[in-house]
């Protein structure tokens, strides 16, 4: 229970649509959705939409459909509540304004009109030298003529923040613990670009605080932004979040998870056939301690999330943990949306009235809906081709197991284990030596879901015609 006094925890999503959501911004917003839910506070979403021409309007409604989908919904942003909004930043210009303005007026801001040459230039004499790069100041030195005089060269200058040297900004991140980075190393840096647009580390900010978020949880990628982002609140008297910066996605390799080491979006893994809470348990667990690998809702996700349980080091990806989580939420699904999950061909090939027994059948058997019409097709299938091992097994057994197999069917066609008991005395055979010719010409395969529902399913005439054809 939350104290009386104590202020609601407010997370954040915030991301920069200029693309389909991936495994690592999802992971972000899981885990944010996920403390949020766990402390009875809010989740927000604010779209960090000021780069206007690689953020897209479809990638905004896309990433809106998709966290939906995944079941982070989020009590404040767009189309929720709205008392802090508005909450795409291409439509928070003028209050950016506004604190441009508060920061110019004392001082704490100047105009800077030094071309990216002359940066570059700065950058690599500072290299050179072997002192961290950092803005030398240049026009922080600047008095009011000499403004004006760049002003009427028509010169379109940037806003810089001015940094105060011989300071500390400390913060203690949720995450890597206690955080020092002097004042001496950051440099003055750009918050208004020479569009007027304002720069990721200000805007971000300062809609942070607006916003009242109380926690942010993001890629540790950013983490050497936070104490400029703590010094711009500061110089405002804004208040400021605590920070968690969240150990990366790594692939097999080591190295940031990429497109060819597995990095997927969230839409390619819903087209395939992942279900979302699939994908919801196995990033719970990317760089998220939890006692066990039990299958949990939203809910239980929450309950156990705990900053504390949050890893320091890389998080490394693993398909095979995703399949596991898929066949977890496949065996979890109820048997209609399974049904819709598998999909129009295995509608078009499965009976209506054996529904219900194929889902039961092949439930622990599929991974995703395509394993599900590979069934559909065998079981329902014609004919059946039998290749490699299939194929090598029905012939190792011989014509005349096969016929003493047809025998069986025939004396038992719906009493499997009479059946088979048949079979066993007819033709010697047992154990694999009976299983597995019987499966590989039944079925085509070698592995599968259980033999007596199988059979179940595949009409009596049918299982006849298979077996026969080897006898
Ligand atoms: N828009 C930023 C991004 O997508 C947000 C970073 C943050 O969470 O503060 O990287």
């Amino acid at each position: 229970m939350r104290a009386m006094n104590q202020p609601t925890v407010k997370t954040r999503f915030a991301p920069s649509p200029t693309g389909l959501l991936h495994l690592g911004n999802v992971r972000t917003a899981l885990f944010n959705a996920l403390y949020a839910r766990h402390t009875r506070g809010v989740f927000l979403l604010r779209i960090e939409d000021t780069d206007l021409e690689r953020s897209r309007g479809e990638h905004i409604l896309a990433l809106m459909e998709d966290l939906h989908w995944l079941g982070l919904d989020w009590q404040e942003g767009p189309e929720a509540d709205d008392s802090h909004g508005p909450y795409a930043q291409s439509q928070r210009g003028e209050i950016y304004q506004r604190y441009f303005a508060e920061l110019e007026q004392h001082g704490l801001a100047y105009p800077c009109f030094c071309s990216p040459r002359e940066l570059e230039l700065s950058r690599k004499t500072q290299l050179a030298s072997g002192r961290p790069p950092r803005y030398a100041g240049t026009c922080a030195r600047l008095n009011a003529e000499e403004r004006q005089k760049r002003v009427e060269k028509g010169l379109q200058p940037n806003l810089r923040f001015r940094v105060l040297d011989g300071d500390v900004v400390r913060f203690d991140d949720l995450v890597r613990g206690p955080q020092a980075y002097t004042t001496d190393d950051i440099g003055d840096f750009v918050i208004r670009r020479a569009d007027g647009n304002a720069a990721f580390f200000f805007s971000n900010a300062i809609d942070d605080a607006l916003m009242e978020v109380t926690h942010v949880l993001r890629g540790e990628d950013h983490l050497t932004n936070t104490p400029r982002q703590i010094l711009l609140q500061q110089a405002l008297n804004l208040h400021t979040p605590h920070y968690g910066h969240i150990s990366m996605i790594v692939g097999a390799d080591g190295a940031p998870l990429s497109k060819r080491t597995g990095s997927r979006s969230v839409r390619e893994l819903r087209e395939a056939g992942y279900l979302p809470l699939a994908v919801v348990n196995y990033l719970a667990r990317l760089g998220h301690h939890y006692e066990n690998n039990a299958y949990l809702d939203l809910g239980g996700l929450a309950r156990e999330f705990e900053l504390s349980k949050l890893g320091r080091s890389p998080a490394r990806y693993d398909p095979t943990q995703l399949d596991y989580y898929q066949r977890q939420a496949v065996q979890h699904a109820d048997a209609d949306s399974l049904w819709q999950w598998m999909g129009e061909a295995v509608h078009a090939l499965v009976p209506a009235a054996r529904r219900e027994e194929f889902i039961t059948t092949v439930r622990g058997n599929i991974v995703l809906p395509k394993e599900a019409v590979h069934w559909a097709c065998i079981i329902f299938a014609e004919t059946l081709e039998l290749h490699g091992e299939a194929e090598a097994l029905v012939t190792q057994a011989g014509p005349q197991f096969f016929a003493a197999a047809v025998a069986a069917l025939e004396a038992h066609p719906v009493d499997y284990a009479a059946m088979v008991e048949q079979l066993k005395r007819a033709s010697g055979a047992k154990g694999k030596g009976l299983f597995k010719p019987l499966r590989a010409a039944l079925t085509g395969e070698v592995d599968g879901p259980e033999l007596a529902p199988l059979l179940a399913l595949i009409t009596a005439e049918q299982a006849k015609a298979r077996l026969a054809r080897w006898a």
